[in-house]
């Protein structure tokens, strides 16, 4: 694929270009290089940075340049002189925004540079065409597929075309604001995957034909929510490449379900598009975005004018930091559109208009919050006025900025005042959805995340359904608006039809009475139609859900994640607290066992008062046991409290991220320091590391048990972060890949029992599998208990080991899904 490089005056110019690029080709990045600015926040050009994006851009394509104006012309043909290998380069004068979109939409579609650069070049105009003006840059015929300009638009083929295939067919578009960009864009991805020269027309107002594999054509038709359009293509692919754009049509080229539609069916997980599933149910009810907290601004200022500004500066520097932060966080996941909005809202922090006039109040004696936050909100009603809902829409960021330095201001914590409806937020921690009223919570909806991200676990054990990975466009709806979230299915109705609203509240209806039987027998054992007890365990995370596992039916605690005691606080709990916690988790579950998974923390889950050095793949860091056993008096404390417990219940101590068998002696001779000689502990290790899963058998003699954590597995096992949503399709823990790590760790422990406590357990789905392979026990979330018990129940040992079987031996995570 070809690369392309951004040349700039400015950074955030660049970046933010980039953000909006990225946006047209979510599926498929494209490699961008930028060189901008002297540094982020000084303006220029730098021929040899430009030179040095080149390099790092071009995987042997060649690179197409963009440049704005200006020294970035001199710079990029100087860069061309600088470059000191040898590297296929196109200098390309098209407009800097319009250009980077349609050649980043054409590299996404494999052309090459040429192609790419007459695309960039001729991106104006659609813009011109819609303008009534005319065009201003050549709109000559692209090199390579030509479509067939002034032909006629007749939808049979040419003579000649007969034996090349060809088909037409029309459609209507339904998206709400017709194929504006990023609908376009998708549509000329989609079309560029075929051997076909096709061709579009709006049938509605008469405007084409034109090329399908050109995104400033297509935007130049002018196809509003409504419009009906033909399409036209010959060639060896031509019906396939009618299909597809069918296909794709109907799915609003990838674009939020609206109110007309039904609800859709999850594709299988490796092609989705909309939101994923992250925790079962469906929820219905108000939108609320988590940026409109309600704060009591103060009458009067706490000291004079200058120490309100100093305060006033120093909410700001902190929001700045933890935006900067969130920036980092998403161009780390090369999430570009979510870091598009970070940036946007450092540059609010930046505004000078803003702030002059913040100061302006703080200067006549109100106080830094009241200031602030009437001077933002003035300024974001003022865009709410605004005709065009694009720009209505930036009102969000602004009060999304109000919000976060208010919080600095009124030294309030990130926590959130849970209020009644569907919770839409970018991303939460797994603290503020911890801190949420399931009552009042009725769904949850996420911009990014993960469905193994622990935020999505947390709503999970808290039984609040929801979709993540669900695209910035979520932020934008506003307050109030009727949401249906699926948890289970993947799915978000925003202010859907009475129609369709009347059939989510049935299936939640549905839904309801069937989860009703099965939490009628949710006590009982699960018992396969064979007789083999399968135990259902459940995870929890404090008292509260041990309470909720027991009333549940739980047989017992499978994981304890008792991190839950070390975070949110300034130093690590005493033996003494960490004791009465665990005894209170061990007494709900009334003599059954309670298995205590010592501290894991690092990557994801850092710990404010110990923080783990900085490193540069924290996930394959200093976490879990490595973390703890480089701090053995927090783990000597920790397991001194188990082995208190473990006095009077039945208590298990489960090791995480165990890599070495050394580790688990190591840890074996503290507990044996702190514990009685006379009480017997049994000792488990979580399978997480795949190493660990394939020499199974040199652990089995050391351990009583093994725990198969496949939120882990899955992400070391198919190098996929778990908290990346933009990976978060090809992170199914049911590719079998991580079948044969789960089925290798069963063979290897013999007669050592295996459990599995990831998430992958408490998919109905999975649970056959994992039964099949030599899985015995499940732990899952306290409110998946019933559902999993009921779901044991109905099956047969036999037919599982068949199917789990079969499932080896399949290429792919969604066939293992058809197959099940
Ligand atoms: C896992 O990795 O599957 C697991 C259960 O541990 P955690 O989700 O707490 O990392
Ligand atoms: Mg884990």
């Amino acid at each position: 694929m070809i690369g392309i490089v951004v040349v700039s005056h400015s950074f955030s110019l660049a970046q933010a270009a980039v953000a909006l690029a990225g946006e047209m080709v979510r599926d498929r990045p494209v490699r961008i290089e930028v060189a901008a600015g002297l540094d982020e926040h000084t303006f220029g050009t730098d021929a040899v940075a430009v030179a040095e994006a080149i390099a790092a851009a071009d995987s042997g394509a060649g690179v197409l340049v963009l440049m704005d104006l200006g020294s970035a012309v001199l710079s990029a043909e100087l860069a061309v002189d600088l470059l000191e290998s040898p590297h296929e380069v196109r200098l390309c004068a098209a407009p800097i925004v319009e250009g980077l979109v349609a050649a980043v939409v054409s590299a996404a579609g494999g052309v090459g540079l040429d192609e790419a650069a007459a695309e960039a070049a001729d991106a104006l105009s659609g813009k011109q065409s819609q303008l009534g003006e005319p065009a201003g840059v050549s709109s000559e015929a692209l090199p390579g597929k030509q479509p067939r300009e002034g032909a006629d638009a007749s939808p049979d083929a040419e003579p000649g075309d007969a034996d090349l295939g060809a088909a037409r067919a029309t459609f209507v578009v339904t998206n709400a604001h017709g194929l504006h960009a990023r609908p376009a864009a998708r549509l000329v991805t989609e079309l560029r995957g075929y051997d076909a020269d096709v061709r579009l027309r709006n049938l509605s107002t008469g405007a084409g034909p034109v090329s399908g594999r050109s995104l400033s054509r297509i935007a130049g038709l002018g196809v509003r929510a409504g419009h009906d359009v033909e399409v036209t293509a010959t060639g060896p692919d031509a019906q396939r490449a009618v299909d597809g754009l069918l296909a794709l049509a109907e799915k609003r080229f990838g674009e939020y379900a609206a109110a007309d539609r039904p609800p859709v069916e999850a594709p299988p997980a490796a092609d989705r598009s909309g939101p994923y599933p992250a925790s079962a149910g469906i929820g219905i009810g108000p939108a609320w975005q988590l940026s409109t907290p309600e704060y009591e601004l103060p009458d009067r200022p706490d000291g004079p004018p200058a120490e309100e500004r100093r305060r006033l500066d120093a909410a700001i520097t902190k929001a700045r930091a933890t935006i900067r932060a969130d920036a980092d966080r998403a161009f780390r996941a090369r999430d570009e559109a979510t870091q598009g909005i970070f940036e946007a809202h450092l540059l609010l922090l930046d505004d000078d208009e803003l702030s002059e006039a913040v100061g302006r109040r703080i200067a006549d004696g109100q106080a830094a919050a009241t200031a602030w936050a009437t001077v933002l909100d003035s300024a974001a009603a003022d865009l709410d006025r605004l005709p065009d809902e694009y720009q209505r829409a930036r009102a969000q960021d602004l009060r999304a900025v109000r919000d976060q330095v208010l919080a600095g201001l009124l030294a309030r914590g990130a926590e959130i005042r849970t209020r009644p409806g569907i919770l839409v937020a970018a991303d939460l921690t797994p603290a503020q959805v911890a801190g949420l009223d399931p009552e009042l919570v009725t769904g949850i909806a996420l911009a990014q995340g993960s469905p193994t991200a622990h935020s999505a676990i947390i709503a999970r054990s808290r039984g609040i359904p929801a979709v993540v990975g669900a695209g910035p466009e979520v932020l934008e709806i506003p307050e109030g608006t009727t949401l249906v979230v699926d948890g289970g299915e993947g799915v978000l109705e925003i202010d859907p039809r009475p129609r369709v609203l009347d059939e989510f509240v049935a299936r939640a209806a549905e839904r309801e009475a069937w989860e009703r039987s099965a939490a009628d027998a949710a006590t009982e054992p699960a018992i396969t139609l064979d007789h083999s007890l399968v135990h259902v365990a459940a995870n929890v995370g404090s008292v509260a859900d041990a309470a909720a596992a027991v009333r549940a039916g739980a047989d017992m605690a499978g994981l304890v994640r008792t991190e839950f005691l070390f975070l949110d606080r300034d130093r690590a709990p005493t033996v003494d607290e960490q004791e009465q916690v665990y005894r209170e988790i061990a007494t709900e579950f009334g003599g059954h066992p309670v298995t205590l998974r010592a501290l894991d923390v690092g990557g994801d889950k850092p710990l404010p008062y110990l923080p783990t050095p900085v490193e540069a793949n924290p996930f394959l860091g200093v976490r879990g046991i490595r973390f703890a056993l480089a701090r053995p008096d927090l783990l000597r404390d920790q397991l001194c409290a188990m082995a208190r417990v473990a006095a009077d219940h039945p208590v298990r101590v489960m090791l995480p991220m165990v890599t070495a068998v050394d580790e688990i002696s190591a840890s074996r001779a503290i507990l044996e320091e702190v514990a009685p000689a006379d009480l017997s502990i049994e000792l488990g290790i979580m399978v997480e590391v795949p190493a660990t899963a394939a020499k199974a058998a040199a652990f089995a003699d050391h351990v009583d048990f093994f725990s198969i954590g496949t939120n882990d597995l899955t992400q070391y096992a198919l190098a996929a972060e778990r908290g990346n949503g933009a990976l978060a399709a090809l992170a199914d823990p049911l590719d079998p890949g991580v079948l044969r790590l789960i089925e290798m760790t069963c063979r290897g422990a013999g007669e050592t029992p295996v459990h599995v406590c990831g998430e992958l357990a408490a998919d109905p789905v999975a649970v056959p599998i994992l039964l099949g392979l030599g899985v015995t026990e499940l732990s899952i979330a306290p409110p998946a208990v019933p559902e999993i018990k009921a779901t044991v129940r109905a099956l047969d040992l036999t037919t599982c080991k068949s199917l789990a079987a079969r499932a080896l031996r399949c290429t792919s995570a969604a066939e293992v899904r058809r197959l099940a």
